[in-house]
């Protein structure tokens, strides 16, 4: 039988996180508990320990939205209606929406306005606190959404489940990718490698990944995922590589990922083919940004901005994780236990890391430790799921 306490990273404030422990919940017949076994480290995660993105009023809190892990306890309800039994691995989805309203009754359950918040954004103040992925136990609440996922994987590849359910929801799902189709995805971060997968699954003709000079490796694990062609922005204009590989056809799907940047923006309107498809993802910061609303009309573009990722999605995500297709374990950079959470959100912030993740039950590899201060530390993608 487990302990009664619970240990979980939360975060106090701005740059600050301590190891607390926690009665464990008590469960219901409609509800449960998950043994965390991987929570992957993302990008909001590391704008959320700088501060940005949550309240100060929200902490504290225990971080945390990618969890994998065992059922532990489970209501008899609730293991009727999830379809799982203790000791069944499976990886939790961020939000909990109510699965009653208009929004989720038409299977947009991200839109949910009535949803009991996210995972890895709920105050400890809400009871029973165990609200993050970053740590030992996750409290599963009646309206949690769970995907079963072979319990042979590596858990540091099983709990990929999420930057790959970003990546297939918006090659896959957004931008339609189809047999044959041309695809340039602007950004080589985790969810930029990522979507080069999903559009290879997807039957990509051509995929061209963008990066800067420090992004060398990452593009040459995107060849190795299936891309064709990688592009250095800092020595080739994007526009110009794209006319010249497709022969002045140019892209039929265009995947915008990169953080704060203003010049993809306008690199995407114009290396999108007539009446292509353009899938805004990488957030700015809030910054107004110039367009010329002409081009898009002209070229009879299409326009999707990426919010969140869906069950559809990452259902898919964790039928590619299965089929061993392709070598994720290559995009997996460190594993961090429960006591170096910190670590491993400053790990990802530094820039050169492209998978993290935190594994409560002790088991890692050994990261180097991070350098730098968090002013030098590159920003990633940004996201919401
Ligand atoms: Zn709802
Ligand atoms: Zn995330």
């Amino acid at each position: 039988m487990a302990s009664e306490m619970v240990r979980a990273a939360v975060q106090t404030g701005p740059l600050a996180y301590e190891i607390r422990e926690f009665p464990r919940p008590r469960i219901g017949d409609d509800d449960g508990l998950l043994r965390v076994e991987a929570c992957g480290v993302c990008g909001s995660d590391v704008e959320q320990y700088r501060g940005h993105l949550v309240s100060e009023g929200m902490f504290p809190l225990i971080p945390g939205h990618e969890p994998l892990g065992v059922i532990e306890e489970v209501g008899d309800r609730a293991a009727e209606r999830w379809g799982v039994a203790p000791g069944d691995r499976v990886a939790v989805e961020i939000l909990r929406p109510c699965r009653a309203c208009d929004f989720c009754l038409t299977g947009r359950y991200m839109s949910c306005p009535n949803r009991d918040g996210a995972y890895g954004m709920t105050p400890l103040s809400r009871e029973p606190g165990l609200w993050g992925g970053f740590a030992e136990y996750l409290y599963l609440h009646p309206w949690a959404i769970l995907h079963k996922i072979d319990p042979t994987l590596a858990p540091e590849l099983a709990v990929m489940f999420n930057p790959l359910g970003a990546g297939v929801r918006w090659a896959a799902q957004l931008g339609e990718v189809g047999l044959g189709d041309t695809v340039l995805i602007l950004g080589p971060g985790q969810r930029g490698l990522t979507s080069v997968i999903a559009a290879r699954a997807c039957g990509a003709g051509t995929i061209i990944v963008t990066g800067l000079g420090k992004d060398e490796k990452k593009l040459a694990l995107a060849r190795e995922f299936g891309a064709d062609h990688t592009v250095n922005v800092e020595e080739e204009d994007v526009v110009k590589r794209v006319t010249e590989i497709t022969g002045g056809a140019m892209a039929d799907v265009v995947l915008e990922l990169t953080p704060i940047a203003e010049q993809p923006i306008a690199d995407a309107i114009e290396a999108v083919r007539h009446s292509g498809r353009i899938v805004f993802a990488g957030l700015k910061g809030g910054k107004r940004i110039e367009i010329v609303t002409d081009r898009l009309i002209n070229k009879g573009v299409t326009i999707k901005g990426a919010y969140g990722v869906n069950a559809e999605s990452y259902i898919e995500a964790i039928r590619i994780i299965e089929s061993g297709r392709f070598p994720l374990e290559r995009m997996h950079s460190a594993k961090f236990e429960l006591a170096d959470t910190e670590a491993a959100i400053q790990d990802l912030g530094d820039g050169q890391a492209i998978h993290v993740c935190v594994c409560p039950d002790g088991e890692t590899d050994s990261p180097a430790p991070p350098t730098g201060t968090a002013q030098q530390r590159e920003r990633e993608v940004v996201d919401v799921g």
